[in-house]
């Protein structure tokens, strides 16, 4: 299928490894320039350089923390006027509700809530005024079905969510769609550092804590981040203008929903 995205331009931020790397790819195997961001140089120059050779689109880097007020002032210098803007940024750390202080929301709410709104409030004035845009969102399959460890990103996500509900729907007639993307179990390092927790926790090796995890899916994996690019890349397309304000998951059926 042609996506109708040749010579567009998108921001992905968090994109040297994992999901937003997958996101990254399958755009610009689409034919999308790309602005693409992570606080690590030299991975994120390694995965460009790849991106360069593989598709012949332009990538521009932007090494720094997309979290922070000057992160997102370097990202969006470095983005101008883009069509597409993937939105993403590290996980908040484990734990458990009785361990969390004022500073732990905080940080997660910069990280997974505030810092994608900063981006989609800068870039999508601008997509409004040229009649055409897509946002996507990373968020998480914690948002339908909360994580017990992962309460911090529960609430954030969570108050992201509820942002895009109403702001997606008050920009659709200008022709720009923001969606949200929710990631079940991806063979990603986040997944192995989580894999890793429930180890330690459980005094278990990292291969029974991998197949104690894959056994919550019913389809017996963990999602790959090929497959959810090309998610992304088809919620950027020209076809999926009428998909608006959707939390779409990606979990291999973990959730036990009829919706
Ligand atoms: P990952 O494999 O650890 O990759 C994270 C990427 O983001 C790396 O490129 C990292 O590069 C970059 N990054 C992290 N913090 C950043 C920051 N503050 N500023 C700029 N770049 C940053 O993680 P992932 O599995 O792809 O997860 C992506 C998101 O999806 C996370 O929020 C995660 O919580 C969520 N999620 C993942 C899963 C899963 O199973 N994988 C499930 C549900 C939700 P640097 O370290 O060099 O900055």
């Amino acid at each position: 299928m042609d996506l109708g995205l040749t010579g567009k331009r998108a921001l992905v931020c968090a994109s040297s490894k994992g999901l937003g790397l997958g996101c990254a790819r399958a755009l610009a195997e689409a034919g999308v320039d790309l602005v693409m961001n992570a606080r690590g140089a030299e991975a994120l120059e390694a995965v460009a350089e790849a991106i360069r050779g593989d598709f012949g689109v332009e990538v521009v880097t932007v090494a720094c923390d997309v979290t922070t007020e000057e992160g997102q002032a370097k990202v969006l210098e470095a983005a101008g006027a883009v069509d597409i803007l993937v939105n993403n940024a590290g996980g908040p750390p484990p734990g458990m509700w009785p361990d969390w202080e004022r500073d732990d929301f905080i940080a997660a709410l910069d990280a997974n809530m505030l810092t994608p709104i900063a981006l989609i409030k800068a870039l999508v004035p601008g997509m409004m005024d040229r009649g055409w845009g897509r946002v996507v969102n990373i968020t998480s399959q914690s948002v339908k079905s909360p994580i017990p460890v992962l309460g911090l990103s529960n609430s954030a996500r969570a108050g992201l969510t509820g942002y895009v509900a109403g702001t997606s729907r008050q920009v659709a007639g200008k022709g720009v769609t923001i969606n949200n993307l929710l990631p079940g179990i991806h063979a990603t390092d986040r997944a192995d550092s989580l894999d890793k927790g429930v180890a330690d926790r459980e005094g278990i090796s990292v291969d029974e804590a991998k197949a104690q995890r894959c056994a919550t899916i019913p389809a017996g994996r963990y999602g790959t981040k090929e497959e959810f690019g090309a998610a992304c890349a088809f919620l950027c397309s020209q076809h999926a203008g009428f998909i608006v304000g959707q939390n779409i998951l990606l979990d291999g059926g973990a959730v036990n929903a009829t919706l």
